[in-house]
């Protein structure tokens, strides 16, 4: 993704803005437990502030996770807005780096940061619904969508015998 300033730079105090349509679809993002569903859409409004060029950023998605409880793919729409400060390189006297995208010969690349803000994004907690009944441990059937026979406490027959002798 990479961006030229050209025109904003010759123009300053106007707003350039940016579009992309990333085909994201069925990659995977984290693994194989998250994946994007969906095209990646990213905009980006800048200005032109004199010595930096400063903004924000839109990514819309929707990934897709294996449920932590029951292995089930659930989808999970995101959307993450986040400022940018772009720099030029040549000018780089004791900025810190993380602080700023830098430009060179007029352009930068955003990828990187667009991919850090989705990884910051993602949720810790996965489950595909609040609560997932997860999977029955003895059959192994999805108990959100069947009830089956076990018993939830179903004690070792062996058990049985032993408690006769105590
Ligand atoms: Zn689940
Ligand atoms: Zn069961």
């Amino acid at each position: 993704m990479i961006i030229d300033l050209s025109w904003l730079l010759d123009h300053p105090r106007e707003i350039q803005k940016f579009h992309w349509q990333l085909e994201g679809e069925n990659s995977d993002l984290d693994g194989e437990l998250a994946r994007f569903q969906d095209q990646v859409e990213v905009d980006l409004t800048l200005t032109n502030e004199g010595k930096y060029i400063v903004g924000s950023g839109t990514i819309t998605t929707v990934l897709g996770f294996a449920c932590g409880s029951c292995l089930e793919w659930y989808s999970w729409p995101l959307r993450v807005e986040f400022p940018l400060q772009l720099c030029d390189e040549a000018q780089n006297q004791g900025l810190e780096d993380e602080d700023f995208i830098w430009y060179h010969d007029n352009q930068a690349d955003v990828s990187s940061v667009v991919l850090e803000n989705i990884i910051l994004h993602l949720p810790l907690r996965r489950v595909c619904q609040d609560p997932c009944k997860g999977l029955c441990p003895q059959c192994g059937v999805n108990r959100n969508h069947e009830d089956c026979d076990c018993q939830e406490d179903e004690t070792d027959p062996r058990w049985d015998a032993l408690k006769k002798l105590l």
